[in-house]
């Protein structure tokens, strides 16, 4: 999908007005009517109609008369715009740019602050792989999803709508959970803001686990990321949670092991460079030397300051007699036995997260621990094949070590009535699905059932498309292979495909007029 901001550059508050009328209108209808669009903008002056053809001709709506009347919908440009306006306004980014990740129900961007740091936007597509990339046995899945929902009596009859809320479900769930675990310093990123379908997060350093090679790992690094993969996995589930998507491309990895104000990593103890909405910005160095060092996706930034792939480079500046002082990077947090940097491991993508209540949590559990284990054993060979269980035994914890450890699991008990009463010690046996239950998000939940069915149903759907992905990409990979032998290693896999940050450039197309 592309994301085309530029044309915020000419959009006026009326525009927004229409644009966002039409939004309010589709929670009720399909196709908005026009006189409907006129009395929810409400614009003093009139013109609606001029506006609603320059916002057809930006393709940010789209006409139907299918349904007897004049009709409009948001597009998904359409919504991207909104929800970008939106953290505009509210100070979260002042400009967008390159597409770093792309995820099967996302794209990641790049954005840019009013500071000048580098952040990170995650917009939710949910329906993206239903609808434009499933071959036809995938459709299979898609109706008996939908006739699944029907049998349950919810029905779904304003599908293209129901997919732009159901991203922003998404969204809203992500960044409820992104935000739960990072206060009770877990290693994910910084949520820093959500809006509609987009989430606003702290950029991590490094690579995703899958870009890394047994021939670019030593044996010891690629041993402490899977301990502490196996850990994060284990503390989620003290937590109360499970991942159920734990696998190589959610997990980011930072060989130079820097816990600096770029990363949240370590459980965010040093990563203050951004703050969460509502809270105070500090200005501090850090601000700059994401300018200097930040670097992304295995692929540097190319920026002022060089950038290294694995570490940052030295940065330079003038002091008062005009000799340039080479200042020395952040050094490594902690060291392995052997003398190389402790890499760090973050975890990002959350919004499949289920509870350990939930009746499929244990055997969900156990998916994620296979995953680990198939890519620790294979491609990082952690571990020889037969050693693996014994391996695994002593650092991934059972379903049932971990309910054990939980104090009995669903029945465990907190001290204090809430999340301010617990010490820090505390936190960390607090349970983040009973906190999420009592938040915003919850309650947005409630008024969403139907969305919430159909969400569930999607998931259930990707997860029988994963088995046909897998099956896919075996076929494709052997083929591939035979074909070119002596491509990178570093290309893409499967549905994760990476684009690298190619330039510098932050577009600063978010210049509306309305400031
Ligand atoms: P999806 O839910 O679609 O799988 P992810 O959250 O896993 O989306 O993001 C897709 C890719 O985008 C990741 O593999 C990673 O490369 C990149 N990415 C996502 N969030 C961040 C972040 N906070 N910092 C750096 N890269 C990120
Ligand atoms: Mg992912």
């Amino acid at each position: 999908m592309k994301l085309d901001p530029t044309v915020m550059r000419t959009m006026n508050r009326q525009d927004y007005r229409v644009l966002s009328a039409v939004e309010s209108g589709m929670k009720n209808h399909s196709l908005v009517p026009l006189p409907l669009i006129n009395t929810i903008a409400n614009l003093r002056h009139g013109g609606t109609n001029k506006i609603i053809s320059s916002l057809l001709r930006d393709k940010l709506l789209s006409h139907d008369q299918s349904c007897g009347y004049n009709g409009y919908r948001l597009t998904n440009s359409g919504y991207d715009i909104l929800a970008l306006h939106d953290l505009k306004c509210r100070g979260i980014i002042s400009g967008i740019g390159d597409k770093i990740g792309t995820g099967k129900e996302s794209d990641v961007y790049i954005a840019i602050t009013p500071r000048n740091t580098q952040i990170v936007l995650k917009f939710h597509r949910l329906g993206r792989t239903s609808f434009r990339d499933v071959k036809k046995k995938r459709d299979y899945f898609m109706v008996n999803a939908l006739s699944k929902n029907k049998k349950s009596g919810t029905q779904f009859r304003t599908l293209p709508n129901s997919w732009l809320f159901l991203s922003r479900t998404s969204a809203l769930k992500e960044y409820a959970f992104m935000k739960a675990l990072y206060d009770v310093g877990y290693p994910t990123p910084k949520p820093i803001g959500q809006s509609r379908h987009i989430v606003a997060m702290g950029l991590v350093r490094g690579v995703p686990l899958y870009q890394l090679h047994s021939n670019r790992v030593s044996a010891e690094q690629a041993q402490s990321i899977f301990e502490q993969s196996a850990v994060l996995a284990g503390r989620l589930a003290q937590h109360g949670l499970v991942h159920c998507d734990l696998n190589e491309f959610n997990l980011m990895v930072d060989l130079s092991g820097i816990q600096g104000k770029i990363a949240s990593a370590g459980g965010g103890a040093g990563g203050d460079e951004l703050t969460v909405e509502g809270e105070e910005r500090n200005t501090n160095w850090e601000d700059d030397a994401t300018e200097h060092y930040v670097r992304h996706s295995g692929m540097p930034v190319k920026h002022k300051g060089a950038l290294s792939a694995h570490g940052p480079l030295q940065k330079h500046s003038i002091d008062g007699t005009g000799e340039v002082v080479t200042e020395k990077p952040p050094e490594p947090t902690e060291l392995l036995d052997n003398g190389e940097p402790k890499p760090i491991v973050t975890l990002i993508d959350f919004p499949q997260m289920i509870s350990t209540r939930h009746p499929n949590a244990k055997e969900l559990y156990e998916r994620d621990v296979v995953c680990l284990k198939r890519f620790f054993g294979g491609k990082l060979r952690c571990f020889v094949e037969g050693d693996d269980e014994a391996k695994l035994s002593g650092i991934m914890p059972t379903w049932e070590e971990l309910i054990a450890e939980s104090g009995g699991g669903n029945d465990v008990e907190f001290p204090g009535d809430g999340p301010d009463d617990v010490t820090l010690v505390s936190k960390a046996q607090y349970r983040l699905d009973e906190e999420l239950k009592a938040s915003g998000y919850s309650k947005e939940d409630a008024a969403r059932d139907s969305e919430l069915a159909y969400y569930e149903a999607h998931q259930q759907l990707n997860r029988e498309l994963d088995v046909v992905y897998d099956d896919d990409e075996d076929e494709e990979e052997d083929s591939e292979n035979k074909e070119s032998e002596n491509e990178d290693d570093e290309e893409v896999e499967g549905e994760h495909e990476q684009h690298s940050v190619k330039e510098d450039r932050v577009d600063e197309a978010i210049s509306g007029k309305d400031d």
